[in-house]
């Protein structure tokens, strides 16, 4: 496990400072020669997926905020409940339609072409999105579109001749029908393949929260497998449930209590955990802003992001890390050092 701390403008948490430039993971601010203008609008339109800017109910200077410091705008990073979101749009606009134009802008498919085939459905596993497209005359098999935003990707939905919010330069994947487009900008994946190879791209993932599927006690069983790891790490391993990102790691910890370094097997209720998680995303499938306080203005969170203003619940400066298991896989991580308190 990798972890490496730093306290973001008073000095060092743990003894250590992080090293000069790495404060943010790289990859997270916006590209030093992007202008203004377009760091604004990468921010507004990562608000939320399909096209939605700046969640309803947000002041203009919130909005600016969000736009103008990259840092703001970090809770709105996918998660299960995004992807969900994403494919229920994207089912509303394509389903039952015939694909008229696709055009896949990554050179390993630059040359599939889909046109001519129906789209029967799009449906979300956690993190990932499959468009699922009809064989076509003399096919055997159907099609998979396979996509996963990581960090900065997004699904938007046009009408025909509508246009784009974001530059088509980003755009990975034109999908067009008589009355719409499907545009994915920024995908961290993107593959086509037949429908039988579903089970080797989706297979691993644990069960899924959003999912008709969902079994807790599967995911019970999985978590708690492996019962030395940190339970802030296993709760982002999407073999053991799928759905969960950095937000609601860091959401989930502070709600039960547990310092997010507690081995997973001296967690006192795994099954409350589990449970948990699963209403979380389920309560937040449908709204564009995350709230896991049930406060829906200016505190969405009880300590995720919250470096600068303290934990939502007794105000103690909140930590913030990073930590992953590997260098590539650090992430963000926040706790309150009260409420969570370390163990052993
Ligand atoms: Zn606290």
């Amino acid at each position: 496990m990798v972890w490496r701390g730093f306290w973001l403008g008073l000095g060092a948490v743990l003894g250590r400072r992080a090293a000069p430039g790495r404060r943010v993971p790289q990859g997270r601010r916006a590209a030093p020669g992007q202008s203004c203008a377009l760091r604004r609008r990468d921010a507004l339109g990562q608000s939320c997926a399909l096209g939605r800017r700046a969640a309803p109910g947000r002041s203009c200077a919130l909005r600016r905020r969000a736009a103008l410091h990259p840092r703001a705008w970090r809770c709105a990073v996918p998660e299960g409940d995004t992807v969900w979101r994403a494919a229920r749009g994207l089912h509303t606009a394509l389903a039952g339609a015939e694909l008229i134009r696709t055009d896949f802008r990554v050179p390993r498919f630059a040359t599939t072409d889909l046109s001519g085939r129906t789209v029967e459905g799009v449906v979300s596993r956690g993190k990932h999105l499959l468009i699922r497209v009809a064989p076509g005359p003399g096919e055997s098999e159907g099609w998979s579109i396979h996509s996963h935003l990581k960090m900065e990707g997004l699904w938007h939905i046009y009408g025909r001749g509508e246009r784009w919010r974001r530059p088509a330069f980003k755009a990975r994947v034109v999908l067009e029908t008589a009355e719409k487009q499907a545009v994915g900008f920024e995908l961290g994946i993107l593959r086509v393949f037949p429908r039988s190879g579903e089970e080797e791209a989706v297979g691993y993932l644990g069960p899924d929260l959003l999912g008709p599927d969902w079994d807790a006690a599967e995911a019970l069983r999985r978590l708690a497998s492996v019962p030395e790891r940190p339970v802030g790490l296993a709760l982002l391993d999407q073999r053991n449930l799928a759905g969960i990102g950095n937000v609601y790691r860091c959401e989930l910890c502070f709600l039960v209590g547990v310092h997010p370094l507690t081995p997973v097997q001296d967690i006192p209720n795994l099954e409350r955990l589990v449970d948990l998680s699963k209403r979380l995303l389920e309560a937040n499938k449908t709204r564009s802003r995350r709230i896991t306080t049930g406060l829906a203005g200016r505190d969405p969170l009880w300590v995720y992001n919250r470096e600068k203003r303290g934990c939502l619940r007794c105000g103690t400066k909140v930590v913030h890390e990073l930590v992953g298991d590997t260098e590539l896989e650090l992430r963000d991580l926040y706790y309150c050092p009260h409420c969570q308190p370390p163990v052993g």
